[in-house]
């Protein structure tokens, strides 16, 4: 597909910003969406519109087999064995929150309450297939993270450990910003983790960890690796068959598709251990006042009505990218952020902490200019990029760059005349 045809599809392209062209450089905080995923959303409620797996009439039925298309599309899109291993969220945060507290043994509360021959909150243990004892988290316990992570794969880590006494380990980086491999071998060797959870793609740096060797390694060691693959999902081809993590966890809105839907993947015998985060309609099947059956994964973990409309919109996400090609997107990126890289480098003032990394983001700081500054100004020009710590401050607090970084993401349908542009004024912009 040519590049303008690709632009001619997503409207907000055309948008003014001060009056001049958007240039939108933003783009791993969230992708603008094409036409198909906007006309989606549009005729789900026009023509479909009812709540799914509830109903047996035409429109329910019809929003049903809509889900269920769009869970086998995302299963295919990761190249999952089976489309059941595919369990709709709100987004990576929120999947990364279910994991992270499945790894929490409840103690059950047995006749909490007992009024009339009810019984609430009893035997709560009984009614899924829970983890063993041994592969929940305890106070003997450690769980690795890494240098480079989102607080969305920190902060469930941190109140899991905290409510347990359970220890966080964090694997360093290498100068490349990545994980450092043999330092996670020595860190395997010594703490024997139970949960190893890290990024595919950095957020900030842009660096592409291997995760099928992090998870051969985590294996050998007994522990389950979570991947959490919101920045991948948009560039590289996933195959978490051959990446061979325990979980893994991106969101729509990254990848040209809505808000508000995310996907978690689990391996078929780790998912149906999960423990529902949330209770009520649809996720539970012979129901009294005494107790319940929740239902097998992934819909024992699909509670309430999900972002409907959302999750139809994600299938066009998804043929929009498998159109487009995944590969034929990673070389545009790839070509872009090399002309970005070069132009940034001849520019004496800024600094690149991490240099030549794989993915299609490049952060930088300068010598003489604050970040906030930097985004203001280039906003001034219909300029977007991300000033601030990107959610990742222990990362930053690593990389000694103060209180923020300016960043740059590229997407599909982001030009080499953008670049140029966005350097022409960057320059300008500094040297005032
Ligand atoms: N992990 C990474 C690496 C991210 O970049 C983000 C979003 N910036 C998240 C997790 C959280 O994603 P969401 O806000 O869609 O839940």
């Amino acid at each position: 597909m040519s590049m303008e045809n690709i632009r001619k599809q997503f409207p907000i392209l055309k948008r003014k910003i001060h009056n001049k062209p958007l240039i939108y450089l933003d783009n791993a905080a969230t992708t603008h969406k094409p036409l198909c995923v906007i006309n989606a959303i549009v005729d789900f409620y026009s023509l479909h519109n009812a709540n799914p797996d509830r109903g047996f009439h035409t429109l329910g039925i019809e929003a049903s087999s809509l889900i269920e298309r769009s869970r086998k599309a995302a299963s295919r899109f990761i190249n999952a064995k089976d489309s059941l291993e595919i369990v709709f969220t709100a987004g990576t945060t929120e999947g990364l929150n279910i994991i992270a507290s499945s790894f929490l043994k409840d103690t059950p509360s047995v006749n909490e309450v007992n009024r009339e021959n009810v019984v609430y909150g009893s035997v709560i243990q009984d009614l899924r297939n829970n983890f063993k004892d041994n592969e929940y988290i305890t106070d003997k316990d450690f769980m690795f993270i890494s240098d480079l992570e989102h607080h969305s794969n920190i902060l469930p880590w941190m109140v899991l450990c905290k409510k347990k006494g359970a220890t966080i380990k964090s694997i360093p980086i290498t100068q490349q910003g990545c994980i450092d491999i043999c330092s996670f071998e020595q860190m395997l060797k010594k703490y024997h983790p139970k949960i190893v959870a890290i990024t595919y793609v950095s957020n900030v740096l842009g660096s592409v960890n291997d995760i099928s060797k992090i998870s051969k390694l985590a294996h050998q060691y007994g522990a389950k690796v979570v991947c959490d693959a919101a920045q991948a999902a948009p560039h590289i081809a996933i195959d978490v068959q051959n990446l061979d993590c325990d979980f893994l966890v991106f969101s729509a809105h990254k990848m040209y598709g809505p808000t508000g839907v995310g996907i978690l993947y689990a391996k078929k015998e780790v998912l149906d251990k999960l423990q529902p985060h949330k209770y009520g309609g649809g996720m539970a099947e012979n129901i009294s006042l005494q107790n319940f059956d929740v239902r097998a994964a992934p819909f024992g973990l699909e509670s309430g009505t999900l972002n409907i409309a959302g999750i139809v919109a994600l299938y066009e996400a998804i043929q929009f990218i498998n159109n487009t090609g995944i590969e034929q997107i990673a070389q545009h990126e790839h070509e872009l952020k090399k002309y970005l890289e070069k132009e940034l480098q001849a520019i004496p003032e800024i600094i690149i902490p991490t240099p030549d990394t794989q993915g299609p983001i490049v952060s930088f700081h300068t010598r003489n200019m604050h970040h906030l500054d930097i985004g203001t100004l280039l906003d001034a020009y219909g300029i977007a990029i991300r000033t601030g710590h990107h959610c990742a401050k222990p990362l930053l607090d690593i990389l000694n760059v103060g209180d923020g970084i300016s960043r740059v993401s590229l997407a599909v349908y982001n030009t080499k005349e953008e670049i140029g542009i966005f350097i022409e004024k960057l320059k300008k912009i500094i040297r005032k």
